[in-house]
């Protein structure tokens, strides 16, 4: 068997953007050496980072190797399969698709769905025999996982039997004792009850490795021919067929068991999912019966589907092939034992940290008090909080932090702009500064000094009212060229004004230096403005992906200098 985990990142694919983060239900995920991690023990395999990871780095384990294998075995080989296949190959008349898993090596198909109506028998007969109370259906194993790692507290409410995917293949091994099962499903999760207790299947194909398989084999519906037709084995499946549905499986169940004072009800999507398990309900003397699957609307919108067609459809076609239960063919299956016991798979009590330990970690970066916590997410944890929390558990960094790289690469770019040996500002489409270094402020004279003293940087003041350029920052502005120079004369000295456009029309920067004074040849200063940008770049980079180019604009500008005056060097 693979011993790959179900899912796990392809480290190289990773870009550190921590949309995964964002995303998982239960934050299993940590970054280490510029990669999302999965931390298996707390994963509860839900597949959502496989789907909101822009770059491809989460991958779900390809078991089609494992399958092969199996089929290239003298035991024969039985195909169970998940009742949602009717809309992830829509494309594919029953009796083609049958004939296409046969000459991939399946010794029949199966459906399913009987397992599932195994398991809805032994249902009918357990919930009017138990006490008052709430029961949890334990036919997704995400939200059994959920449940036995995060809500250990609802272990005991989970039914104590077997999936419906491990009902159908104890059903096929008793029927045939030699035989290998292949299940395959819209579900990735299903891979990792391959490791639960007293498994009964030998591999888990996701919809779209199947599809591959028939790919591989240059197997399309166009190409297969049928000789002979063929039936699902042992038996054509009923209202089992309903569960991949959000309430299918309640529905399947109520017909029955009405008669007691039962309640059904169903959710899915594991945000509601979660809702509900951290505020369960009061039951009222009564029985309740939830239904929780972890994907939205039911696994007809598993993670692993072949298709990405929409859910209404998957679900009519789902929803279209239930047919009236035939009810006695099912006792010849009921002494398939089915019990299971959820007391497993266990997690250790995540650590709780003390409130100075906490604080210390959020001033580290930059948030001293409650108005400085922005709970942006863009670290990937809802708060700052959580954040924080993250960084003291070991699965998150301090640069996963947005504000606090933005500052950082502000700071590194003030550093770089205070270095220069001229006077440099940065300057708006509205002729507000967006940062100086002191040496402009002070070839303006004493009120420039002042401004400066009093607000280092001199973000935000006019350029009008502190210097005598506005004419060339406006014509710069205006026409959107890349390079002014201009020398003039102010208060007895010649100054020579370099202008460049950083962004056209909105952001230019002017170099103005003292000739005899400021005497740093080109070529000095581009070495030294390379050994800083060098330094820094890295920084800068990080937090323009993150947040944008915005945040790093103080930096780019220089890099805009430094190539417009190594063009002027060479000249
Ligand atoms: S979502 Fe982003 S951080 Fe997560 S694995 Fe994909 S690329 Fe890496
Ligand atoms: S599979 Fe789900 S729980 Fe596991 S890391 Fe991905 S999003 Fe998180
Ligand atoms: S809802 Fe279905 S497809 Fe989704 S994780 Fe649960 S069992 Fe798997």
């Amino acid at each position: 068997m693979n011993k790959q985990e179900a899912i796990y990142t392809e480290a190289n694919n990773c870009q550190d953007c921590y949309k995964c983060i964002r995303h998982c239900p239960v934050k299993a995920i940590k970054i280490e050496d510029h990669s999302a991690s999965i931390m298996h023990h707390l994963c509860i395999f839900c597949g959502i980072c496989t789907s909101v990871c822009p770059a491809e780095a989460k991958i779900i384990r390809n078991d089609i190797h494992t399958a092969n294998y199996y089929l290239h075995q003298e035991a024969p080989v039985y195909l169970s399969l998940a009742p949602s296949f009717v809309s992830d190959f829509s494309e594919w008349p029953l009796e083609k698709f049958m004939a296409a898993c046969k000459k991939l090596g399946f010794e029949a198909v199966s459906e399913t769905a009987l397992g599932a109506e195994m398991l809805s028998a032994h249902l009918k007969d357990w919930i009017p025999e138990q006490k008052n109370g709430i029961y949890i259906s334990s036919c997704c194993p995400t939200v059994v996982e959920l449940i036995q790692k995060y809500y250990p507290e609802h272990i005991g409410k989970l039914t104590p039997f077997v999936s419906p995917v491990q009902a159908h293949a104890r059903l096929l091994k008793k029927l045939n004792p030699n035989a290998r099962v292949v299940f395959a499903g819209p579900c990735i999760s299903k891979k990792t009850e391959l490791d639960f207790p007293d498994n009964a299947v030998d591999t888990v194909l996701t919809f779209e490795e199947l599809s591959k398989m028939f790919d591989n084999e240059g197997l399309l519906p166009e190409l297969v021919d049928v000789s002979v037709p063929d039936h699902f084995y042992p038996k054509q499946a009923h209202n089992g067929r309903l569960y991949p549905v959000d309430g299918g499986m309640s529905n399947s169940l109520q017909p029955d068991v009405a008669q007691t004072s039962s309640s059904f009800m169903s959710f899915s999507g594991m945000a509601t999912v979660k809702k509900l398990l951290d505020n369960m309900p009061e039951t009222n003397g009564q029985t309740l019966f939830l239904e929780l699957l972890a994907c939205d609307g039911g696994c007809i919108n598993g993670p692993g589907r072949a298709s990405s067609g929409e859910i209404i459809q998957s679900r009519s076609a789902v929803l279209a092939t239930n047919q009236e239960q035939e009810g006695a063919v099912l006792a010849n299956y009921s002494a398939i034992p089915l019990a299971m016991d959820y007391q497993f798979n266990f997690i250790e009590k995540q650590p709780t940290f003390p409130e100075d330990e906490i604080r210390e970690v959020l001033s580290s970066i930059g948030k001293m008090t409650p108005d400085d916590e922005l709970n942006c997410g863009g670290c990937g944890y809802n708060t700052c909080r959580n954040f924080a929390q993250a960084i003291l558990g070991g699965k998150a960094e301090r640069q996963m932090c947005v504000s606090y790289m933005r500052k950082m690469a502000q700071n590194k770019a003030s550093v770089l702009l205070r270095k220069m040996p001229y006077g440099v500002v940065i300057v708006d489409e509205n002729l507000k500064v967006i940062e100086s270094n002191e040496l402009f402020a002070s070839i303006w004279g004493e009120t420039s000094q002042l401004a400066y003293d009093a607000r280092p940087g001199l973000e935000g003041a006019s350029i009008e009212k502190l210097t005598p350029l506005s004419r060339l920052f406006k014509n710069l502005l205006h026409s959107g060229h890349e390079r002014i120079e201009k020398d003039l004369e102010y208060e007895g000295r010649v100054l020579h004004v370099s202008l460049f456009t950083i962004q056209k029309h909105k952001q230019v920067c002017a170099i103005v230096r003292v000739p005899g004074e400021h005497d740093v040849s080109v070529d000095e200063l581009l070495l030294r403005l390379k050994q800083v940008v060098r330094e820094n770049m890295q920084t800068a980079q990080k937090a323009a992906s993150l947040i944008g180019e915005n945040a790093a604009n103080t930096e780019c500008a220089i890099n805009t200098v430094m190539d417009s005056m190594k063009g002027g060097s060479n000249a």
